[in-house]
């Protein structure tokens, strides 16, 4: 299937480029933005610090994670992990990062209703992106279609899972930049440099939905071919 020329028309190329311009766009923008020190100079150890006191949560921990753009909130373990250079920087870009992940747990504070059905979907989509293309290719090599649907419906959810990270990642953004403003952490034009991360950071996830969504046309195309 991988030499297939629809493959490579369809998904193998549009991907690669897609892939690659927000990667090149996100690295840029944040290497750019970590040159530029903040007025106030807060570290991202003290920016999420700072947001989670003045939100009121007590009883979740910052701390440093191994690796470069690894920052993320684990809701279970109840820490905010920030990457070393985010921990330790005064930039704006860690600023911005540091206020994002902030912005994961004021959702999960709240019940956001998106987080929630993102969280119910991920073992549906470790289970899908595994056996939705086994069942596609099982079916068509049995020729029974219904097989390949089957296995179609499974990759569906791996889709929506990415489909539903969106709102999540643009929201906990928004939280972010209206959460710097507000508490004074980044001042006006150090506002837009914190705007310029977090938007080419939510380019990753828009390509990644967008590659799931390729993926599940190339699949429909090949079972449609079939009859
Ligand atoms: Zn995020």
């Amino acid at each position: 299937m991988f030499f297939d020329p629809i493959y490579i028309l369809v998904v193998a190329i549009p991907t690669a480029i897609l892939t690659f311009w927000a990667q090149n766009k996100v690295t840029g923008t944040y290497r750019k933005y970590s040159q530029v020190q903040s007025n106030m100079g807060m570290t991202g150890a003290q920016v999420a610090q700072t947001i989670l006191v003045k939100k009121g949560v007590r009883d979740v921990k910052v701390e440093p994670v191994a690796g470069e753009l690894t920052d993320h909130y684990d809701p279970r373990a109840r820490a905010v992990r920030l990457s070393e250079g985010i921990y330790r920087s005064g930039s704006l870009s860690a600023a911005a990062v540091a206020a994002h992940e902030c912005g994961h747990v004021l959702q999960d504070v709240e019940g956001y209703k998106f987080m929630n059905l993102r969280a119910v979907l991920v073992p549906v989509v470790n289970l899908g992106s595994r056996i939705g293309p086994m069942l596609i290719m099982a079916g068509l090599i049995l020729n029974i279609l219904n097989l390949a649907w089957l296995g179609v419906l499974f990759f569906a959810m791996v889709l929506l899972f990415h489909v539903v990270t969106l709102p999540v990642e643009f929201d906990a953004s928004r939280r972010a930049l209206r959460l710097v403003n507000e508490l004074g952490i980044l001042q006006g034009e150090e506002q837009k440099g914190a705007r310029a991360v977090l938007g080419a950071a939510a380019l990753t996830y828009v390509a990644t939905a967008f590659t799931a969504f390729l993926n599940l046309l190339y699949y429909i195309i090949l079972i449609n071919r079939r009859r």
